[in-house]
């Protein structure tokens, strides 16, 4: 089985999972914009890349892990991006959470220099990254994701085919919508049991049995002295940064918009995020959003 990759994108999520392919027994070279997020994985293996170009040279597979659509054209199809020396028959997986258009313009134009292309973005924080339970959802051809199998277990516990090129992208923004919405009315929720003198314990106790029950609930119960593992325990770090929830939710509206639709609840959500990046809470757990909501 062919074990060369090539792996652009070394942050947060980038960094753990290329840790996991290098102690998988894979071939790795490594590049990131910032030499500093490069060198621990040098040390522990990789080769450590001058250029995404310069990445690529033997790889079967590039890995792109980035933050944004920008970020992507910019790794593959820029100037000494991944795509001008990837080799034909190799396949290029995009992991970051981007505009679905923007998978389906980077594949079309991967298809040009005879490399397949998948949009494969994940759901799972850093501790899934690192533990390789992440989920994985794949837009692209079957037997492209078939020859990429050995790679994405590594990264991930689920991985699952959500049609053509675009759809990981497309499936992954509408997961966001959810999260980023229940976790607002999980935030309501919880002003609402103050203002009324509930004990926000009791709160927990009952909902994660009740029909209020969410993933925003069981993980991230927004106030302290609710759940050990809660971000705010912590002043809401570590966990999903808000500016992320709040680009994320950038893409929804703009995919949505160019579907002719409108969404109407995750608009007012998005604008709560954005205040929330204007108070300074942008590098926050997405559950600081409490913190812009009247007391
Ligand atoms: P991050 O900002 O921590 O890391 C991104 C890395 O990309 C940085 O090291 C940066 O230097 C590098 N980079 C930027 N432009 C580059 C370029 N042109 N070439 C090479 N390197 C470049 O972001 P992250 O938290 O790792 O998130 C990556 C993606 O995964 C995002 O799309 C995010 O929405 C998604 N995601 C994040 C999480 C999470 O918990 N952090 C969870 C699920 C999905």
């Amino acid at each position: 089985m062919d074990t060369r990759a090539a792996f652009i994108g070394l942050g947060t999520m980038g960094r753990p999972m290329a840790s996991r392919l290098l102690a998988a027994g894979w071939d790795l070279s490594v590049f990131d914009a910032d030499p500093a997020a490069m060198r621990p994985l040098v040390e522990a293996g990789a080769r450590g890349a001058a250029s995404p170009a310069d990445a690529v040279a033997d790889a079967s597979f590039i890995v792109t892990m980035l933050p944004n659509s920008q970020h992507v054209l910019d790794a593959t199809t820029g100037q000494d991006g991944a795509l001008t020396a990837a080799a034909p028959g190799s396949v290029l997986i995009d992991m970051s959470t981007i505009n679905p258009m923007t998978s389906r313009n980077v594949a079309t134009f991967a298809g040009t220099r005879g490399v397949a292309a998948l949009d494969a973005p994940v759901s799972g924080s850093s501790a899934g990254a690192a533990d390789g339970s992440l989920t994985i959802m794949v837009g692209g051809d079957a037997d492209v994701l078939d020859r990429s199998r050995h790679l994405l277990s590594v990264l991930g516990a689920r991985i699952v085919h959500c049609g053509r090129s675009g759809m990981g992208s497309a499936v992954k923004l509408a997961n966001q919508v959810m999260a980023a919405t229940s976790m607002v009315a999980v935030a309501e929720s919880f002003r609402l049991a103050q203002a009324l003198g509930v004990d926000p314990r009791l709160l927990y106790d009952v909902s994660t049995s009740s029909s209020g029950d969410s993933w925003s609930l069981r993980t991230r119960p927004p106030v302290p002295g609710v759940l050990d593992s809660s971000p705010a325990n912590h002043g809401f770090r570590p966990g999903f940064k808000a500016d992320l929830m709040r680009k994320d939710l950038d893409l929804a509206l703009s995919a949505a918009a160019s579907a002719g639709l409108d969404l109407p609840l995750a608009a007012a959500v998005h604008d709560l995020y954005a205040d929330l990046g204007k108070a300074g809470f942008g590098d926050r757990d997405f559950s600081a959003v409490i913190e812009v909501l009247p007391r």
